[in-house]
């Protein structure tokens, strides 16, 4: 007979684990089915983001960040480094080893917390009966559930004719792999994974071309933070190609030949390595059975309510295979909510207060609307920014790039957005975050005590100069 659970999750991702701990801290009976096979052949839950995403990502950042700065920066501190070298491998397995520690720590959590693990491709039949298919080959496994939660995330958009190859052409996966710096790697995409792994070799050494089809960079973000982005990467020698769109490639002699069309027709350039960082697309395959009652939308995506509910009674859905920015912290804070209506308590989100980041150096990171949103929106908003080179704390650490920018309803002055370009952004827009979930004020924020010298000082001016009183620049 079928075992029962109260909660059964199929995924063990940011969504997938969190929900299922989140269930099980509230009593509910609860398993979670992953079938994530790690570099060693075992289980390894975290999904997409301890594997090979956030945190591998931030792993080889930090360890390039230290190289270009022993390089580049340390002269001005007077400290002089002689045959400074990277050894790739011994980086490679640091960052595995990262990954190993947070994997070990997720089962220790899922354990801890009395979770049930399969190691395993789960499917969803109808009337919330779950099939697993053992990761080690064993009989499939039949279980049912009062609540199953799907939580199967995202796997890279694959253009046509580009083919990946996993040593040639490479998606996010092998782009963390590389076992020496490539003397060139193209870039397909300038959105935030390819930003972020091609300032990666480009730091260690990498002549980077990133090829983007839009005609604007990073058209996402706001469009003063993507200026002053874009001016700082070409310092940093990341060649940036808009309105290039790529049309093919093909692996000849040991090179990617790649083709491209631009305003100048179509031409080709061949790199070393190719990434191709498209964007990413719901991961469905074999999660539905034909009698399960779940309806994909035209994107793909799980269909599901404001609530997370799918079109299958207690079946619901979260994180990247679902509507919605594909983010980790998005995909547990939907684990979490979930969960705690599952268990009979309220529970919500709030999407316009969720924060991005591109963690390029320095940083990119912003929560609510653009100032361009605003201006399409018709709203009546003001703003006040505040430039990282007249932040005392900045200039110490010569961190002085960039900028911070506030946008306030020019009534209410209720904070509509916050944008910032510099270093630790990804730290400095959680006060914006809280700020715009209290529904804060600029004046709020201008008129809270911040501690110097520290980089927050320069939110504070943004909001000071909102009103035009900032004291560290003119009005
Ligand atoms: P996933 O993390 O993809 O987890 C889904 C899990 O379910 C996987 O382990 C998968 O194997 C498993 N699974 C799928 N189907 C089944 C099935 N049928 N049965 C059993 N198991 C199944 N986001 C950020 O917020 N910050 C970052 O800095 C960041 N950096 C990133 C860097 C890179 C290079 C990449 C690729 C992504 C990055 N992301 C980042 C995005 C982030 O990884 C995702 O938004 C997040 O992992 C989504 O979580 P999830 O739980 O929905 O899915
Ligand atoms: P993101 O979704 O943030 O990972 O960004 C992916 C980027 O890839 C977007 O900016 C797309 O415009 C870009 N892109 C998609 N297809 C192509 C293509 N064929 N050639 C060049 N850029 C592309």
């Amino acid at each position: 007979m079928a075992e029962k659970f109260e909660v059964i999750i199929i995924g063990g991702g940011p969504g997938g684990y969190v929900a299922a701990i989140r269930a099980a801290q509230l009593g509910l009976k609860t398993a979670c089915i992953d079938m994530y096979v790690g570099k060693d052949g075992k289980a390894s839950p975290g999904g997409t983001c301890l594997n090979v995403g956030c945190i591998p990502s931030k792993a080889l950042l930090d360890s390039s960040k230290h190289f270009h700065h022993l390089q580049h920066d340390f002269g001005a501190h007077g400290i002089s480094v002689s045959d400074a070298g990277i050894d790739v491998a011994t980086m490679i397995a640091r960052k595995d080893g990262v990954v190993k520690k947070l994997t070990g720590g997720v089962s220790q959590l899922l354990k801890g917390n009395k979770v049930t693990f399969f190691h395993g491709k789960g499917q969803l039949k109808s009337g919330r009966q779950v099939e697993i298919t053992p990761a080690d080959g064993s009989a499939a496994v039949q279980l049912q559930a009062d609540h199953v939660i799907l939580a199967a995330g995202s796997v890279p958009i694959q253009i046509p004719n580009v083919e990946f190859d996993g040593e040639f052409i490479v998606d996010n996966v092998g782009a963390l792999e590389f076992e020496s710096v490539p003397e060139t790697l193209g870039v397909i995409g300038a959105g935030v994974i390819g930003l972020e792994l091609g300032s990666v070799w480009n730091r260690l050494g990498s002549k980077v071309t990133l090829l983007e089809a839009l005609p604007d960079f990073l058209a996402m973000a706001d469009r003063d933070v993507a200026r002053q982005a874009a001016r700082e990467f070409k310092k940093q020698k990341l060649d940036i190609r808009l309105g290039t769109l790529v049309k093919g490639a093909e692996v000849k002699k040991g090179k990617v030949e790649v083709i491209v069309e631009d305003g100048k027709g179509e031409s080709r350039q061949a790199f070393d390595r190719l990434l191709v960082s498209v964007g990413r697309k719901p991961y469905t395959e074999g999660l539905l059975a034909a009698d399960s009652g779940v309806r994909l939308n035209d994107r793909g995506q799980i269909e599901v309510n404001e609530q997370s509910k799918t079109t299958a009674p207690g079946v619901w859905a979260i994180g990247d295979c679902v509507r919605g920015p594909m983010l980790a912290h998005k995909a547990s804070e939907e684990g979490i909510a979930v969960a705690e209506l599952i268990a009979g308590k309220p529970a919500h989100i709030h999407f316009d207060t969720v924060p991005w980041v591109v963690y390029t150096d320095p940083e990119i990171a912003w929560v609510g609307k653009t100032e361009q949103e605003l201006e399409a929106a018709g709203v009546d908003y003001r703003s006040g920014s505040f430039p990282f080179a007249a932040n005392g704390r900045a200039l110490a650490g010569g961190q002085g790039s960039g900028l911070v920018k506030m946008l306030a309803d020019a009534e209410s002055d209720e904070i509509l957005g916050v944008h910032i370009f510099g270093a630790n952004a990804s730290e400095l827009i959680s006060e914006c975050v809280v700020a715009m979930e209290f529904q804060g004020s600029s004046e709020d924020l201008a008129r809270i005590v911040h501690a110097h010298p520290t980089l927050s000082e320069a939110v504070h001016e943004a909001a000071l100069h909102l009103d035009g009183r900032a004291i560290h620049r003119g009005n």
